[in-house]
């Protein structure tokens, strides 16, 4: 801490000066330098979701507050600085009257950690930095404090010390209180934004990114999250470039500096030089040119080179997606995620409201089939609407082995009728298709299939039109379902098979994990034995098998499942010009062969050498 302040409590909330001294030069970041490009960082992720963002970068943090301009002019330099001394005294203030409560109501010791707030606050070294960012780099008081801070949490976290290393969560604390004081009532929401950004933050949560307003955010990067997570997912629905599981990188943001996301590397780019920003603005240009001519995919056939015509459907979530799909040339809807109706809102959809969209997507499909997959609510797509007034169930509804998808819409019934209900009503509009999620038993599928009977009943009592004869699917996404395959294509009407779920059950990843995530492998052996089992048994059965998890999407996997028989893909819109021409690429033959080499192997790492060496012979070939 700066001069004069040497009791214990000080010392136990990180001196500044000795943290400085103990770290030298730490990291590359030197708060002193003018020209900021030099201290552009490069951070590595998870790309989910493809193509290039340049913007303003928006921090999100568990508070949303967005910077509105990093400069101010040199004429407002001393005003400024005024602002901030107020905001200090202010956030003294306030700082002070919690002390005070600390103290009465929990004792002296609790009220010291707000003491120890007030002196990191009013410490001289870092006003003095603070004053020396605003006067001599016209930076405005917000990010001046912000870049301060978090010059300092870097150096708390580097130490290797893990008591300084929780001190990180106090420079927070009074960072957001600081931000609170000078921003005021301009504090922005991310429901309101109000022009283009790019967003970083710890997580974003399924409802949070269904909620983005595609027009104003360029793109987006977290600490956490996992290839397959529905955050993930849903990047890609509304196309906007994404990469996550980055790992920490919210200290050394502050806002408003500039940012490129790199959805096709995994990389994200803070304060590039002018170089990096000239290059990426290139790359830009050419995704551009290279998205038009995707488009020109919409009427390529997808047939391989022996002529056998394989079906790719499109994976949505929201109506409006139809669309992506239907320009691309897709057999269809493969797969819709109905439970972002819930997402997108706090109130519970009615009937009505499960009518109008399923309505829309078959209206917007023109004909083609739609299958329709019953409410996947549960782990991160829990809205609140679910749980309010039933706290013990917000717990279980929060794990992916509890009561999560069709075990949670079998748990509430009223909830599951509304939605057949809608979907049987919807059924003489189009070609609708049923399918449920996360089958595990084989009771399950039948419970499943007679509430539908009973809300058949219902509608037939009430004289309300609908179709008898829906198809009735399941996805077949744990590894239990998988191993009784024969035994459900007796009784189901089709397969599609999750592999997003059904590699995180197999392996025991948590498919939204970050540090666990270079497990999460579609190559897995294991995983390709239980994909081949459900593709054979289907076709045993004849009945239809698709597989709509994200494997599907990746051109590498395009010939294997080929080879394993499977006819039909359900994949990411954006994903559907490269699945087609990974098709034609190869013949039923050469897919029987690389299939017949792929189920001898023994470990992940040899199966994803040998399919992408195949598919970069094969794409030289073509
Ligand atoms: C899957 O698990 O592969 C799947 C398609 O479902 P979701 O990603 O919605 O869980
Ligand atoms: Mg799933």
């Amino acid at each position: 801490m700066g001069k004069g302040h040497d009791d214990c409590t000080t010392t136990s909330h990180g001196n500044i000066d000795l943290v400085e001294a103990a770290v030298g030069s730490v990291g590359s970041t030197n708060l002193f330098e003018k020209t900021d490009h030099s201290t552009m960082l490069i951070k590595r992720g998870i790309a989910v979701s493809p193509g290039t963002a340049i913007g303003q970068v928006l921090v999100l943090g568990t508070e949303t507050f967005r910077i509105p301009s990093q400069f101010v002019s040199v004429d407002a330099v001393d005003t400024e600085i005024a602002r901030f001394h107020s905001a200090v005294d202010a956030v003294c203030r306030e700082i002070g009257e919690n002390e005070q409560i600390a103290s009465d109501h929990l004792g002296k010791q609790y009220g010291a950690i707000f003491a120890a707030h007030q002196q990191l606050i009013r410490d001289p070294d870092l006003i003095e930095k603070i004053e020396f960012l605003i006067r001599d780099n016209c930076y405005a008081p917000e990010f001046a404090v912000s870049k301060a801070i978090r010059h300092y949490a870097r150096m708390f976290q580097s130490l290797g010390n893990r008591y300084m290393a929780e001190r990180v969560s106090d420079l927070f604390d009074l960072e957001k209180r600081m931000l609170r004081q000078l921003l005021g009532q301009s504090r922005e929401e991310l429901a309101n934004l109000s022009h283009p950004v790019i967003i970083l933050a710890k997580n974003l949560t399924p409802s949070e990114t269904a909620a983005l307003d595609k027009r104003l955010v360029l793109g987006f990067a977290t600490e956490a999250g996992g290839r397959t997570s529905h955050t993930a997912i849903l990047a890609g629905a509304l196309e906007i470039p994404a990469v996550v599981g980055i790992g920490r990188f919210m200290a050394d943001v502050a806002g408003g500096e500039t940012v490129i996301i790199d959805g096709d590397s995994g990389e994200i780019i803070i304060d590039p030089s002018e170089e990096t920003l000239k290059d990426y603005r290139r790359r830009f240009r050419e995704q551009q040119t290279e998205a038009a001519r995707q488009e020109t995919f919409a009427d390529v056939e997808p047939i391989t080179k022996d002529n056998v015509r394989v079906s790719v459907m499109g994976n949505i979530e929201f109506p409006t997606e139809v669309e992506h799909c239907v320009s691309r040339g897709a057999d269809g809807i493969g797969l819709y995620r109905t439970e972002f109706l819930y997402l997108q809102t706090d109130v519970e959809p009615d009937e009505q409201t499960h009518l109008d969209a399923y309505r829309a997507v078959l209206r917007e499909a023109g004909g083609q089939p739609v299958i329709i997959r019953t409410l996947d609510l549960g782990v991160d797509k829990v809205p609140p609407s679910l749980t309010r007034g039933y706290p013990e169930q917000a717990a279980e509804t929060h794990s992916a082995l509890g009561l999560r998808s069709i075990r949670l819409s079998l748990q509430h019934l009223p909830l599951f009728k509304t939605q057949l209900r809608a979907l049987l009503r919807a059924s003489v509009d189009g070609d609708v298709r049923i399918m449920f999620p996360l089958i595990s038993t084989l009771m399950e599928f039948r419970k499943a299939r007679m509430i539908f009977a009973d809300v058949m009943e219902d509608l037939e009592e009430e004289g309300v039109d609908f179709r008898r004869d829906i198809p009735l699917g399941m996805m077949v996404e744990t590894p239990s379902a998988a191993l009784l395959a024969e035994e459900f294509a007796r009784e189901v009407d089709f397969f599609s098979i999750g592999t997003n779920d059904l590699i995180q059950y197999t392996l025991a990843v948590d498919r939204a994990e970050t540090l666990v995530s270079s497990l999460y492998t579609s190559g897995d052996p294991a995983v390709l034995r239980l994909i081949d089992r459900i593709i054979k048994a289907a076709v045993a059965a004849d009945i239809p098998v698709s597989v709509c998890g994200q494997m599907a999407s990746d051109p590498d996997y395009v010939p294997l499942l080929i080879g394993m028989g499977l006819r039909q893909v359900s994949v990411t819109p954006h994903a559907i010009g490269q699945v087609k021409a990974a098709i034609r690429r190869v013949s039923v033959e050469q897919a029987e062969a690389i299939a017949t080499h792929v189920l001898s192997l023994e470990t992940a790492r040899d199966v994803e050498s040998y399919l992408r060496n195949v598919r970069r012979r094969q794409e030289s070939a073509a």
